[in-house]
């Protein structure tokens, strides 16, 4: 009987990779944990978890001898980590392998939204620089002043890259880092006041819960753009949703948003928010970078050794 249960939306390379090494029973969500049977559910020790719905308690009660969950992603706000530490649950990640692609599509939605990009494209489209001449003109990226709220791995990626464009770096972190020449703030609304770009890189889960308030977002100011790729509960979107439609703030570029992909429509009506669907590590080679090190902490822990990247 199998000893592993993978669970979410895997394509078809990750699902050649687990059925290779760890011939799992597929569920395509955790709801489905209670369509096993006992003895199904009994024999499961590892989990591979993949998606953004919640794994807790109801799941691990169902399976009462798992004792690990290899999450698909550095993000493990879905697995209620607590709960699992309680009952000596092992929980892994899949930190650093998607900084590139994730950092990368910061600076990228960064620029789009500076450089009125979509705008521009479908201004261009729709005939009027041949009928009118030349586009309006925006705002320069380079030699900016940019805030990064949480320099983790992710942060300090796209710190690094804006640092090439020759931006003035600025952040928030709950320690100040060893950056020579960039300035940490204490709070994210001075870090806010400082800046004209802001991308959040914080962890999700219930200690962000919307780090990035009503009164960061009014620091930010009229000419101010917020860049989020960490997760939509790290924002309050209300307040976001109103600063951008009232124009106290210029503009926002979103890779992550409430209740993905049912996201609010009135993201929809806005002409000043570049919208991303959630793809930030979304590439082929980092997507089976991560798979391959969720396999590889399954089968470390089925084979008792310490979990390769652990986050409990
Ligand atoms: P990381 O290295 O752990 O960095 C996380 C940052 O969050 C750090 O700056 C850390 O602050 C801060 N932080 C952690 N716990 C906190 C708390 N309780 N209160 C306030 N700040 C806290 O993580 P990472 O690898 O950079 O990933 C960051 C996040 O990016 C992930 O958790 C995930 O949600 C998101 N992500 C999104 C995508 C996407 O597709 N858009 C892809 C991958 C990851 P300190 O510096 O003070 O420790």
């Amino acid at each position: 009987m199998t000893h592993t249960l993978a669970i979410g939306p895997y394509n078809d390379d990750e699902k050649q990779g687990l059925t290779r090494e760890l011939s799992p029973i597929y569920l395509d969500g955790p709801a489905s944990v209670a369509n096993l049977d006992a003895a199904q559910r009994e024999a499961i020790k590892a989990v591979a978890y993949k998606g953004h719905h919640a794994f807790g308690a109801t799941e691990m009660d169902l399976l009462p001898n798992v004792g690990a969950v290899a999450n698909y992603g550095v993000g493990y706000d879905a697995i209620d980590v607590k709960e699992a530490s309680a009952r000596g649950i092992k929980v892994s990640n899949t930190p650093g392998v998607l900084n590139d692609d994730v950092a990368d599509l910061a600076v990228a939605m960064l620029i789009m939204q500076g450089r009125e990009m979509e705008h521009a494209s479908a201004w261009a489209r729709s005939g009027k620089w041949a009928e009118q001449g030349e586009y309006r003109l925006n705002r320069k990226v380079s030699g900016g002043r940019v805030g990064i709220v949480g320099l983790g791995r992710i942060g300090r990626e796209i710190a690094d890259r804006l640092a090439a464009f020759k931006m003035d770096i600025h952040y928030w972190s709950r320690s100040e880092k060893d950056t020579p020449g960039w300035t940490h703030h204490a709070d994210p609304v001075s870090l806010a006041d400082a800046v004209d770009y802001l991308i959040v890189a914080l962890v999700g889960g219930p200690d962000t819960e919307q780090f990035v308030s009503k009164e960061v977002i009014a620091a930010l100011g009229s000419r101010g753009v917020l860049v989020n790729i960490s997760r939509g509960s790290t924002v309050d979107e209300g307040a976001l949703l109103d600063a951008l439609e009232s124009g106290a703030i210029a503009g926002a570029a979103l890779d992550v948003f409430l209740n993905e992909p049912k996201i609010d429509a009135r993201f929809y009506a806005l002409d000043n928010v570049v919208i991303q669907p959630h793809q930030g590590s979304g590439t082929v080679e980092t997507r089976a970078a991560m798979a391959k090190l969720q396999r590889d902490n399954v089968l470390a822990f089925l084979g008792a050794k310490e979990l390769l990247t652990p986050v409990n």
